[in-house]
């Protein structure tokens, strides 16, 4: 299959474009991104990182200061990007501009993410919208993604146990602390028993101050063995800017 595709390039070359700058790439079988853009340093590739968030640190220790500090309920993050640059931009075209044809590339990446931390889930549940957001976009770009993973690795995608229940006000300038007090309340499960003793996945596009994933994991971790938590980007420290 592979072999036809290639043939089938070399006599009508597909144009594919870098999800992050639009430059063309010449291979259907390279990863989706330019070489340019491979050099770029928004790759959440570096030595330190926090091992429960996912989150850069300079200091050699194994948890940043947030995660030593506040009460974290989900088992692990992992992001292969920071929310910065033409990360950023991407992220926000996949919610903003009806992009999401920009979900499968964007989902493969976080699923090598997945496999390279070698976390085992039974079932990936997307971060939800309120029903006000979801009307208002017509679709949540987290559930795209989720739906791509899902195919990728054969695992089950359940939009019907993680609900977003209240309209919260903007948290862009919020810290932690005054987030989890503007999201108390936000979110329901339901079908405790679909998730009984399971390891869940959750899927969001951006982590950032980790306070909208801890609310969530603290509710599936009522009846949930373990949530760990992928997402497309993070930011680097705990400054917003969604
Ligand atoms: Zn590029
Ligand atoms: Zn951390």
């Amino acid at each position: 299959m592979r072999f036809i595709n290639k043939l089938l390039n070399i006599f009508f070359p597909i144009k594919i474009k870098c999800i992050f700058c639009g430059r063309d790439i010449p291979d259907l079988d390279n990863e989706p991104f330019c070489k340019e853009c491979k050099k770029e340093s928004f790759f959440n590739n570096s030595v330190n990182r926090c091992k429960t968030c996912d989150m850069p640190i300079t200091t050699k220790t194994d948890y940043c200061e947030n995660c030593k500090k506040e009460r974290r309920h989900f088992d692990k993050v992992t992001s292969p990007f920071i929310y910065t640059g033409n990360v950023r931009k991407l992220v926000i075209r996949l919610k903003s501009n009806n992009a999401k044809y920009l979900a499968l590339p964007m989902a493969k990446l976080i699923t090598e993410r997945i496999k390279e931390n070698r976390l085992e889930f039974d079932l990936i549940i997307p971060v939800p919208l309120s029903e006000k957001s979801y009307k208002k976009r017509r679709y949540n770009q987290a559930e795209l993604l989720a739906n791509e993973i899902g195919s990728i690795l054969n695992k089950p995608v359940r939009n019907d146990i993680l609900f977003k229940v209240k309209e919260t006000s903007h948290q862009k300038e919020l810290g932690f602390e005054d987030r989890q007090r503007n999201l108390r309340g936000a979110y329901n499960v339901k079908n405790w028993k679909e998730f009984d003793k399971k390891n869940i996945l959750l899927v969001d596009d951006v982590v950032t101050t980790c306070a909208t994933i801890n609310i969530c994991s603290k509710l599936l971790k009522k009846h949930a063995k373990s949530v760990f938590v992928a997402s497309f980007a993070r930011t680097k420290g705990n400054k917003m800017f969604k």
